[in-house]
């Protein structure tokens, strides 16, 4: 079966404002890297130019009012309740092309998910997708629309079970709160305590409700975090969980911000502890549909969506090009240094600290959510 690459060279130009932290350049950067690293081109992956969103079904996961918001916006009309839908803020500004920025990111996501659907890919990654924050009737954190609800939603409706499990260093709360009450998406996101972080939320009280309950998994880490807690608590909770539920499909959103370089967050992951999440979640899902999400050190993200790629199509990075240039880095590679960083533990105190967390939150979850799934 086929590895998908969602690609779109506009979407890739597209700025929200020269100095706003998400960079939709991150697409090129992955692009360029694919291949210089011999990852893209093999007989079974296909690149996809994704087409705009059926526009019918924004609806699946934002209400008309906001949606009504967003396009007067996007046409240059200023009112009062765009700023209450969080529109025209510094997270969100608004700017030229951002609803069609949005139906084409949207789109991608969406039509990844049929393609999975339908037997016709294994792994479908859409880079500028994942926007995670966006709410039912406001725009939130970087995000407009959210294409993760969207392409679940649909799913859904068309009788799968879907698995969201989010590595990004922010917790997934517009995606929490769109399944909140639902059994048929289980929702797990591992991300940086609300306590130091946006959204401020995600705790691992917030178990779902109702029919949900039980279905909303949070697995909130300390700043300064590192991969051998991150591991751990990965590990414990995410591979019985999705084994137990077992999805149709899994969405990842495999946002790079958790990275120690990363300039919003405090996390100090390396690219060895964000391989290892991304192995397990390949080895426990049927099908995949990866999203991008954040990251704010666009090269380093590029370079962690990179080794993503490789593991989700079982490849090797194979650099034809070192030391041919006697040895000179060039393009992307000399801003990420490397693909893949040394390890790092940290220690003393802090760490003490941290790993102490999350044995109590792997707890808390194995003694709370655990049992609904009848996991021992
Ligand atoms: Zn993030």
């Amino acid at each position: 079966m086929k590895n998908i690459l969602m690609y779109s060279d506009e979407i890739s130009r597209v700025e929200y404002d020269p100095n706003h932290p998400f960079k939709p350049g991150r697409g090129k950067h992955l692009m360029e890297l694919l291949k210089r690293y011999s990852l893209i081109y093999e007989d079974n992956q296909q690149i996809i130019t994704p087409e705009p969103l059926n526009e019918e079904l924004l609806y699946l996961a934002h209400t008309r009012y906001y949606i009504d918001l967003f396009k007067r916006a996007d046409e240059g009309e200023f009112r009062l309740e765009m700023l209450e839908a969080g529109l025209g803020t510094g997270d969100n500004p608004i700017f030229r092309g951002m609803y069609r920025f949005s139906m084409i990111t949207a789109g991608g996501t969406h039509q990844g998910a049929m393609m999975l659907m339908n037997d016709e890919a294994r792994f479908v990654f859409n880079p500028i997708g994942g926007f995670h924050h966006a709410g039912k009737n406001h725009a939130g954190g970087f995000c407009y629309i959210n294409d993760i609800v969207i392409a679940a939603a649909d799913l859904v409706r068309k009788g799968k079970r879907v698995a969201y499990i989010d590595i990004d260093v922010h917790h997934g709360n517009g995606v929490q709160n769109a399944f909140y009450r639902s059994n048929n998406v289980l929702t797990i996101s591992i991300h940086e305590s609300g306590r130091t972080l946006y959204p401020w939320s995600g705790f691992e009280n917030e178990t779902g409700e109702g029919d949900g309950f039980g279905y909303n998994v949070n697995i909130p880490l300390l700043k300064g975090t590192d991969d051998e807690v991150y591991v751990y608590a990965f590990e414990s909770i995410v591979p019985p969980l999705i084994e137990s539920f077992k999805p149709d499909i899994v969405f990842a959103q495999i946002g790079g911000d958790a990275h120690r370089e990363d300039p919003l967050a405090h996390f100090r992951l390396t690219s060895n502890g964000y391989k290892k999440a991304v192995r397990i979640i390949n080895d426990i899902s049927p099908k995949i549909l990866a999203i991008g999400g954040g990251g704010y050190n666009e090269y380093k993200t590029a370079a962690l969506w990179t080794l993503a790629w490789a593991v989700f199509c079982g490849l090797e990075p194979c650099d034809h090009y070192a030391g041919v240039v006697g040895g000179m880095m060039y393009g992307p590679e000399a801003h990420a240094g490397r693909l893949e960083d040394e390890p790092f533990v940290a220690n003393g105190v802090d760490k003490d600290e941290s790993f102490a967390h999350a044995r109590d939150v792997v707890a808390y979850i194995k003694k709370n959510v655990f049992p609904v799934h009848g996991i021992r």
